[in-house]
């Protein structure tokens, strides 16, 4: 009898449509031991609630429910002991409300343990009316108890396989497994995603094919030791998609063992990390390059030079090369900052073109470069490049279309015998450049000692000046000019002199410096405050027609309207009249990039002020410009003057400059007259003025009126 309901039962499980085991079970169950209800019901941890899983009744499944199992026989079965009450049941769980309204007779429950005999389910029959046999029905449950739990094992087994399966696939991660001979048995989506490549078209293969040859024998060989050492390994590797494009990924390899111990998987994750470089990269551009121009900026360039020095070998050369752009800021101020902005570029390039692709090139300030020469064979390849460098220089720039031509003062530092550390260097290769300034500009200096010097003497010269300006400790001497015409003196020229703990310092000297760190404001001022009130002393001596020359620094010429006023103001406070003063500016106050200071010099003559330009010949003379400025005298330069008498070409020189002053209505001064031959040379030549020792060295102002006095022709 048992044995058909047995048999029964495995068919209907054996033959059944449902894939669901417990469904199946419990109707089978059901009509072989004739129960009204047979259920599998789940218990929580605590074992206080059950919640069914299939429910069968009448040949049909029910939904599930849940209940408490306080007060009812299933509470029994949930703490591991079978139950089993063939009538009377509501009558013994008087508080089981299920039970009662269900009308519920006779029951049987069995628990259902796992592997650990922990009971985490129970299966349970119920019947409306007594059971006829009890045997039979609990020796049916306690036979198929076992099936069921491992049944319901299998499927949470099931469960949980899917999830993770779902989660494998889903990972944003893309994973890649292959088995112990590297063949690849599975991969996910995102793997699809990242790489281009389905499962089919990877299956079997070995994960070889996406290898971009980025990387050497050595790197796949080392990884591998690792793998088989530790049986990870993590890192970035280049690989290939399907569309061949090459990327960076961050992988990691974990080994998967049998439990045997033996290498069953492999399993690699990785993620695109194109982005992350790429991000990376321009992180790293924008810490080491200059935004503007793309070379090199001043701390990459250190970090390349401190490195070059470090590593520098005697038997090769390295060398410093430091520039300045000529008259940048000039560019700046005519064209606008765009077109400042397009010629760095233009110049970076050059410069990046005239060099090897080891060498550095560097923006290091704002119209300032550098290039550092790494390990050239010798001093002669050095020499070629700057000749390159400043032949390609010569030709013309052309932005907007406006051809602009831009020129470099450049100093060149050698590593010599590699003792230098890198300020030495870059301080070496300043001097360096400042000398190719002051030849200049447009030219290139090697670092000597004497620079050095020179740099460090100018340096103590402009602390010593900038503090004896500040207490009145300059004074001024006054030169003679003597009218050829009037045979008498009619002017004369304000020299400014400085005498440092008791030396005479030139101004030759000191008047560079004064220039170059923004004194020469307040020496002017200083020079014409004196000269004004000295020729006020000669006024009111009956000196009437005297007119005194003041020089200015191109330096000293304001950039706006209203500081010109000054000049006239200074003039104005001594009651003088602008005609008593003559302006003397070098021809540099007339360079074409200095248009400026045609405004200024149209404004002072304007105001009634004289006007002569300075040391004539040895700038940017240019007859187009003598005629548009409005100057009144040409002073010769005396190094004309001093080799006239010596040499005939010198002599045509200025006989010519006298004659076409003459025609363009200027009036000629020759400076630096010391002999009797000279002044006879100029009389014939028609020269108006005469200034120079022969007549007198510039004088204290205490001698003047003696020397007025004095003087005969
Ligand atoms: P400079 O304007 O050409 O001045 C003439 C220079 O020639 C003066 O030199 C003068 O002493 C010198 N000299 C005059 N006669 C003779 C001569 O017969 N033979 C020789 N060998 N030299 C003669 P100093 O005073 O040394 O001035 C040098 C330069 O310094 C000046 O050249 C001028 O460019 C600048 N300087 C002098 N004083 C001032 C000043 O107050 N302001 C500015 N901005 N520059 C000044
Ligand atoms: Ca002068
Ligand atoms: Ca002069």
């Amino acid at each position: 009898m048992v044995e058909e309901k047995v048999k029964s039962i495995i068919d209907s499980l054996s033959n059944s449509a449902s894939d669901n085991f417990t469904d199946t079970i419990c109707l089978s169950l059901a009509k072989a031991i004739k129960a009204d209800f047979v259920f599998v019901a789940k218990l929580n941890p605590e074992r206080t609630i059950a919640t069914t899983v299939s429910l069968a009744t009448n040949n049909v499944i029910k939904e599930n429910f849940s209940y408490h199992l306080k007060s009812t026989p299933c509470h029994n079965v949930s703490q591991g002991e079978m139950c089993c009450h063939t009538s009377q049941a509501q009558e013994l769980y008087p508080d089981d409300q299920l039970l009662i309204d269900m009308g519920v007779v006779g029951y049987v429950g069995v628990p259902l343990k796992n592997s650990i005999d922990e009971t985490g389910a129970i299966l349970v029959a119920l019947y409306l009316n007594p059971i006829e046999s009890e045997i039979e029905v609990t020796s049916l449950f306690m036979l198929f108890s076992g099936m069921i739990i491992k049944e319901m094992e299998k499927q949470e087994l099931i469960d949980v396989l899917y999830t993770r399966n779902k989660i494998i696939e889903e990972s944003s991660d893309a994973i890649i497994v292959c088995d112990k001979d590297y063949k690849i048995t599975s991969v996910n989506k995102a793997f699809t995603r990242i790489t281009g490549y389905s499962f089919k078209e990877v299956e079997g293969e070995s994960p070889n094919i996406f290898a971009s040859g980025n990387h050497d024998k050595r790197f796949f060989k080392q990884m591998w030791k690792d793998i088989t050492k530790n049986g990870t390994w993590s890192g970035e590797v280049w690989n290939k998609k399907k569309n061949g494009q090459f990327f960076p990924e961050h992988l990691s390899i974990n080994t998967i063992y049998d439990e045997n111990n033996n290498i069953a998987l492999y399993v690699g994750f990785f993620i695109d990390i194109s982005k992350k470089k790429k991000a990376e990269q321009e992180i790293y551009r924008q810490a080491r390059f200059d935004l503007l121009t793309g070379v090199a900026n001043r701390s990459f360039f250190m970090e390349k030079l401190s490195l070059a020095v470090t590593s520098f070998k005697k038997s090769e050369q390295s060398a410093l090369l430091l520039m300045d752009l000529d008259l940048f800021k000039e560019v700046n101020d005519v064209h606008g900052h765009d077109f400042g902005d397009e010629l760095l570029i233009k110049v970076s390039n050059r410069l990046q073109s005239l060099t090897k692709s080891t060498d550095i090139v560097a923006r290091i300030s704002g119209d300032g470069f550098a290039i550092l020469l790494n390990n050239v064979v010798d001093d002669e390849i050095i020499n070629n490049i700057i000749t390159r460098i400043f032949s390609s220089f010569s030709e013309c720039f052309i932005i907007n279309n406006i051809s602009i031509r831009c020129t470099l003062s450049m100093g060149v530092v050698l590593f010599q015998d590699g003792k230098d550390d890198v300020s030495t260097l870059i301080k070496k290769a300043e001097y360096a450049t400042t000398h190719a300034k002051d030849n200049g500009r447009n030219s290139f200096s090697y670092f000597t000692q004497d620079m050095q010097n020179k740099v460090y003497r100018q340096f103590v010269l402009k602390k010593a000046l900038s503090e004896a300006l500040n207490n009145n400790l300059l004074t001024v001497v006054f030169q003679p000019i003597v009218s050829l015409a009037e045979e008498k003196v009619s002017k004369f020229e304000a020299l400014v002199r400085w005498k440092n703990d008791g030396v005479w310092i030139s101004p030759e000297e000191f008047i560079p410096i004064a220039e170059e760190f923004s004194l020469i404001k307040k020496l002017g001022e200083f020079v014409l405050g004196e000269t004004c009130r000295q020729l006020n002393i000669l006024k009111s001596q009956g000196y009437n027609n005297i007119q005194f020359n003041v020089n200015r620094s191109v330096y000293e010429i304001p950039l706006n309207r209203s500081e010109n006023d000054q000049w006239l103001t200074v003039i104005e406070q001594y009651g003088l009249k602008p005609s008593d003063i003559c302006f003397e500016l070098t021809e540099s106050a007339l360079a074409p990039d200095k248009r400026n200071n045609e405004r200024l010099f149209n404004q002072l003559k304007a105001a009634g002020c004289a006007i002569a330009l300075d040391d004539f010949g040895t700038g940017y003379s240019s007859l187009s410009y003598l005629r548009r400025i409005p100057v009144d005298y040409i002073k010769i330069d005396k190094s004309f003057i001093q080799d006239m008498s010596t040499n005939a070409e010198e002599n045509i020189l200025v006989s010519t400059i006298i004659a076409m002053s003459k025609s363009l209505g200027k009036k000629t001064v020759a400076e630096g007259v010391e002999t009797k031959e000279q002044l006879q040379q100029l009389t014939e030549l028609g020269c108006d003025f005469i200034q120079g020792y022969y007549f007198s060295k510039p004088l204290p102002c205490e001698e003047i009126i003696n020397f007025l006095t004095e003087f005969k022709y």
